[in-house]
């Protein structure tokens, strides 16, 4: 995000933006923090899907398709309504809660042809996907009942949340699942709700993100490297794929320096604007003009500027 805008990420990261700020300008910026564009709130919607899918199944309930695909069209057909209606405007805390923020919504940006059937029959089929890759898949049904420990979604921060330090910095890695399996070796899955990329290996984002991933077992758990294993589960497209991956040291030791320039240039360029030698008026705008178009601050972004400021 640094990278792509500095502003975006000033007001991500920094801007002690939050709800019940005084400021109105704060309590926007707050606001467009949550919201998200249609094709990330309907990945979101499946990912809570497939969670409630895998606990039902965890708890050795008889996880029916047909009922948790009824509420996942429940839940989108709830959320649409709430964002559609801008209701989040009015009850910000509900967000998450009982509806969605939409990008599109907020900005007026819905493409003509949108309509909630057609996204909640996407949504359906992409569970379908899932439901028949797990049902078909030789190992991942038994292995999934008989690990060790299992994290299904689990939350980000606090107390056991997956992750390791860098310096005094927390890495967090958002596993949608992880089984610690009973001989030993440590699985890590991550569901994807867009098409498969044409490139998967040599720096492709979602290789490094799963690299990043399997760190974590190896740092904090001992596990050894040749004992981790990552899949990647594409939902987006005709078929379901899976695409595995594994580290050796030199892709760990690799991996671990981009994390460490990373911490280490976002803490540099957060220490200029925490000492005020940068002010928001003076930090960058993004390069390209498409990242301000899809940008959920671009209604804050240029409100203090002067219309001769703008590039
Ligand atoms: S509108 Fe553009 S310049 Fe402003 S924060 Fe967003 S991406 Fe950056």
């Amino acid at each position: 995000m640094l990278r792509s805008c500095e502003r975006k990420y000033y007001f991500q990261y920094l801007a002690n933006a939050y709800l019940n700020s005084f400021d109105p300008w704060l309590r926007q910026i707050a606001l467009l923090k949550k919201m998200k564009n249609i094709p990330m709130w309907q990945g979101e919607c499946v990912h809570d899907a497939i969670a409630d899918f895998l606990t039902q199944t965890a708890e050795g309930r008889d996880a029916s398709f047909d009922l948790l695909a009824l509420t996942l069209q429940q839940r989108m057909e709830r959320d649409w309504k709430f964002s559609e209606k801008r209701q989040f405007r009015e009850e910000p805390a509900s967000i998450g809660r009982f509806g969605a923020a939409l990008f599109e919504h907020e900005y007026d940006e819905v493409p003509p042809e949108t309509q909630i059937s057609e996204l909640v029959n996407e949504a359906r089929e992409m569970f379908k996907k899932f439901h028949e890759w797990a049902q078909t898949h030789s190992s991942f049904l038994t292995e999934f009942k008989s690990a060790k420990r299992r994290w299904i979604e689990p939350p980000p921060w606090g107390d056991g949340a997956p992750g390791f330090m860098v310096g005094d910095v927390q890495a967090i890695t958002k596993v949608d699942l992880a089984l610690h399996l009973p001989d030993g070796r440590f699985h890590i899955y991550d569901w994807k709700t867009g098409k498969r990329p044409f490139t998967e290996i040599g720096g492709a984002s979602n290789s490094t993100q799963v690299s990043i991933y399997m760190l974590w077992p190896h740092f904090v758990m001992n596990f050894p490297l040749e004992k981790v294993k990552s899949s990647l589960v594409y939902l987006g497209n005709a078929q379901s794929q899976e695409v595995s991956f594994h580290l050796d040291e030199e892709l760990a030791l690799e991996t671990k320096e981009v994390i460490c320039n990373s911490v280490e240039q976002a803490q540099r360029w957060e220490n200029y604007v925490k000492l005020g030698r940068l002010k928001v008026e003076k930090i960058d705008f993004a390069s390209s003009v498409n990242e301000c178009r899809k940008c959920n601050f671009k209604s804050v972004c240029r409100a203090t500027l002067k219309p001769q400021a703008i590039p």
